[in-house]
């Protein structure tokens, strides 16, 4: 927990959110500014800055969320055809929220490659 830190805030529910999902490490919430129909953000608990802050032994973690990530999609009929997963990291990525998080984006078709 980052007291600072607005995910960390959220998944401790100290900032209310419209939670998703939740289980002893994982947290997902609909995103306040959507991108797609569908647009949820999947956190793990513990606070990881981002993706390159990651080190051998989170591998339970980082896996968790893609299989977190599968199961929320077929909760909504929008995902049925497929849906889009990312990672922002870093400024040059476009990352925001220094909480490791993953957009899990359905309800339409997604163009390639990313802006
Ligand atoms: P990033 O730009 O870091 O990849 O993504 C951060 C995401 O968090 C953005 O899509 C932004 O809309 C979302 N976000 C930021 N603050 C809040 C908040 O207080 N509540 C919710 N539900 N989403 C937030
Ligand atoms: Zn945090």
């Amino acid at each position: 927990m980052s007291e600072n830190c607005i995910f960390c805030n959220i998944a401790s529910k100290r900032i209310p959110s419209h939670k998703v999902y939740e289980d002893e490490g994982t947290f997902a919430f609909k995103d306040i500014s959507p991108k797609a129909p569908i647009h949820i953000i999947i956190i793990p608990k513990k606070h990881i800055v981002c993706l390159s802050d990651v080190s051998y032994g989170e591998e339970q973690i980082l896996g968790h969320i893609q299989i977190v990530a599968s199961k929320i999609s077929k909760q909504f009929k929008e995902m049925k055809n497929g849906f889009r997963l990312i990672n922002n990291c870093g400024v040059d990525g476009g990352q925001t929220v220094f909480h490791i998080h993953y957009h899990l984006l359905g309800g339409r078709v997604f163009g390639w490659p990313p802006g």
